[in-house]
């Protein structure tokens, strides 16, 4: 059985990044960026001041000047400052000419025509200078770039509307069991909500895609029909529940019906040891993830290995969020699997267990911030021992 880092390398050895498209500024949040973002402008463009105030010559206090014109923000003086002069400026209005200081309000008499400084003005006071962010030409964003909301705002500053960015992949979401309803739907005898449908979907657009999901009955004609459909127009089809060996598991032969070459089978994971993974070899490639039905372990798989996946597909350059944490209790191993538990991280840093970790239990993702890995072996790991955390928010 592979280990959790070989199932995830052969399954990003299998990852084609998707091309790029031109996305318009305000629909970026989310994408990857796939160019290098260099600033159109120095920023600020131009010499401005911090403050509300006057702009004058730099010089001592006591000086009683004559206010010759305003400078606005947008609306710039119409000429320049001598020595005993001062132009009215607002926050973000360019410096006048001739000025290489701003006063603020609150330390100056104003008298109306005429205002006295109360206090000394150094070269440089309150100004903010053309190109101290970002010179214009220089690097602000690179390829690959998460783009959040401050990197949008970065990316509108430096002059661009709109940004080359990896095209969102097309996942498809197939729920299989015949004891499935739909949400908010009322159960007969035997049956459950689908909660792996909405929650991989959601995990999957938080990741960046476009989804689309469905449910098919444990049949294996419904099985092979779902899947071929899926595979038209589909970067990364994930399948929940199916995958094990059961007389109703039809997952893995309708996969098979449909030409998707299997990659490999089982994880020395818990939970979510028979995740499956293949290929189909079309052009465009669609990578196909068997998840366990199991809604914990459909939810660690994905993050494991579907989620990088889509990081790729997109071009980031990063995909998995981890971070080092310390057990704040003991936490028993499993021998020969490796580990994923739900903990909280507290305010001192230290990892917890949510609850009880079952792979059915849903009420301990509620809340968890991450997936600690729990290296298999015989003894409990204490409190106090490093863990890797894959963070979840
Ligand atoms: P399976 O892998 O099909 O044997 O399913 C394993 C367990 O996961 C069973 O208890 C199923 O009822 C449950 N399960 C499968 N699919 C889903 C789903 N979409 N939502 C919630 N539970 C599911
Ligand atoms: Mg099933």
């Amino acid at each position: 059985m592979l280990s959790i880092d070989q199932a995830r390398a052969a399954v990003l050895a299998e990852v084609r990044p998707l091309p790029a498209e031109e996305v318009a500024l305000t629909d970026a949040l989310g994408r990857v960026l796939a160019e290098d973002v260099t600033a159109v402008v120095d920023l600020p463009p131009f010499a401005n001041s911090a403050m509300d105030g006057f702009a004058v010559r730099s010089g001592p206090t006591g000086r009683r000047l004559t206010v010759v014109g305003e400078s606005r923000a947008g609306t710039p003086a119409n000429r320049a400052v001598s020595d005993c002069e001062a132009i009215r400026i607002s926050t973000g209005a360019m410096l006048p000419a001739g000025a290489d200081a701003v006063l603020q309000l609150e330390l100056v008499s104003d008298g109306g025509a005429t205002i006295v400084l109360n206090d000394d003005v150094q070269p440089g006071r309150n100004v903010r200078d053309a190109g101290e962010d970002v010179r214009a030409g220089a690097p602000v964003l690179r390829a690959g770039a998460a783009m959040g909301p401050g990197e949008i705002g970065m990316a509108a500053s430096a002059g661009r509307g709109s940004l080359r960015c990896g095209r969102r992949p097309r996942v498809t979401v197939i729920g299989t069991g015949d004891e499935l309803v739909g949400p908010g739907t009322a159960l007969g005898p035997g049956q459950i909500h689908d909660s792996n449908g909405p929650m991989l979907t959601a995990l999957a657009r938080r990741a960046g895609a476009e989804v689309r999901a469905v449910r098919v009955e444990d049949d294996r004609d419904a099985t092979i029909a779902a899947i071929a459909h899926a595979l038209a127009d589909t970067d990364l089809l994930l399948l929940s529940g199916g995958v094990s060996v059961g007389p109703h598991d039809h997952v893995k032969p309708a996969l098979e019906a449909n030409g998707v070459e299997e990659v490999f089978w089982r994880v020395a994971l818990r939970p979510g040891k028979p995740t499956w993974f293949g290929v189909k070899r079309d052009d465009p490639p669609a990578l196909v993830l068997g998840l366990p039905g199991n809604p914990v372990s459909a939810f660690v798989t994905f993050t494991l290995f579907a989620a990088p996946a889509l990081a790729k597909l997109q071009g980031a350059d990063r995909d998995t969020k981890t971070r080092r944490a310390q057990l704040g209790t003991a936490v028993d191993r499993h021998p020969d699997r490796d580990e994923c538990i739900r903990v909280r991280i507290d305010a001192d840093g230290l990892a917890t267990p949510t609850g009880p970790q079952g792979s059915h239990m849903l009420s301990s993702l509620v809340e968890a911030d991450g997936l600690a890995l729990i290296p298999r072996g015989e003894e409990p790991l204490l409190a106090g021992t490093q863990v890797e955390v894959l963070w979840l928010r």
